[in-house]
């Protein structure tokens, strides 16, 4: 054994796997399946950035894989001091393993596995400059990680899923918010269960809606904390969340597309809503 291989595997515990039948990354693949990451309670994230970043803001990593000719860059061996340190499992890999981990032919050279995250809507009590996202029934991974990046950027505080939807923790929906996921808290409810917190939130709920009544730019966004609350990408809002909404918001089109793609009119809600609360203008 090399000194210098000797080195990296100073803390004696890294595992390194070649086959492709490895019981380990048999577990790790098999959180492509919904199932399988909601047993677990946990996802896969890719990119050394990525991984760092979630360490430092607290999430616990189950397993860190890294590609054997990453093992000596500084920001990998510190990683996996990390990973070790937090009671994580770290594997050293060949690059074959990673695609297939990854199903990419060109993978990231550092995956994680993190312990899923979701806030009670119960705990959330949005204070007065606070901006938070409320997708009923939401389809579309790519949307709703688009959705969750930009809630990022416009510094609004987290996103409220009701009702049946696509998994926050899918590789797709991962990957579309490019590391906001660790940033950005997550709570599942119910029609139900929204309509009652509601009741006592001291939000006001902003609905979009085709057939709003008021043109978005002319809401009040900075009277109380506000819920921007989005429709279903096939059906819009159904009924029951419309009528519960202190307005219901247009926003104005022309040419002649039906509607807006879901996450850009999240994104255009977004950044008016935040724009009235000077946050943004603040920070340019
Ligand atoms: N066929 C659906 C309907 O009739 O409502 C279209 C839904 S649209 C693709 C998805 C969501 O994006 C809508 O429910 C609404 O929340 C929002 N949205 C899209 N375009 C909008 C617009 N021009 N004004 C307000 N909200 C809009």
């Amino acid at each position: 054994m090399s000194h210098e291989h000797h080195a990296t595997r100073r803390v004696g515990q890294v595992k390194e796997v070649t086959s492709l039948s490895n019981p380990i990354v048999k577990d790790i693949k098999a959180l492509s399946s919904k199932k399988m990451r909601d047993e677990t309670r946990s996802f896969m994230a890719e990119g050394l950035k990525l991984v760092i970043d979630a360490l430092e803001l607290g999430w616990t990593i189950r397993t860190l894989v890294y590609a054997k000719n990453v093992k000596d860059k500084p920001q990998v061996v510190q990683a996996a001091t990390r990973a070790f340190a937090r009671g994580g499992l770290v594997l050293e890999v060949s690059e074959k393993v990673l695609s297939s981990i990854t199903r990419r032919d060109n993978p990231q050279m550092v995956v994680g596995i993190f312990e899923q995250r979701f806030t009670a809507l119960k705990d959330v009590r949005p204070g007065a400059d606070e901006t938070w996202v409320a997708l009923d029934r939401v389809r579309d991974p790519g949307n709703l990680g688009t959705v969750i990046r930009s809630v990022d950027a416009a510094g609004a505080s987290g996103v409220i899923l009701i009702g049946d939807s696509t998994d926050p923790f899918s590789l797709e929906t991962v990957r579309a918010t490019m590391g906001s996921i660790f940033a950005v808290p997550l709570v599942r409810t119910s029609v139900a269960e929204f309509l009652a917190w509601k009741k006592t939130a001291g939000v006001s709920v902003v609905a979009t809606h085709l057939a709003g009544a008021v043109d978005y730019r002319k809401i009040g966004y900075r009277d109380k904390p506000v819920v921007l609350l989005m429709g279903n990408e096939q059906s819009g809002l159904p009924d029951e969340l419309a009528v519960a909404a202190d307005a219901l918001a247009r926003i104005p089109q022309a040419g002649r597309a039906d509607s807006l793609n879901l996450a850009i009119a999240t994104g255009i809600m977004l950044f008016e809503a935040r724009r009235h609360l000077l946050t943004l203008d603040e920070r340019s």
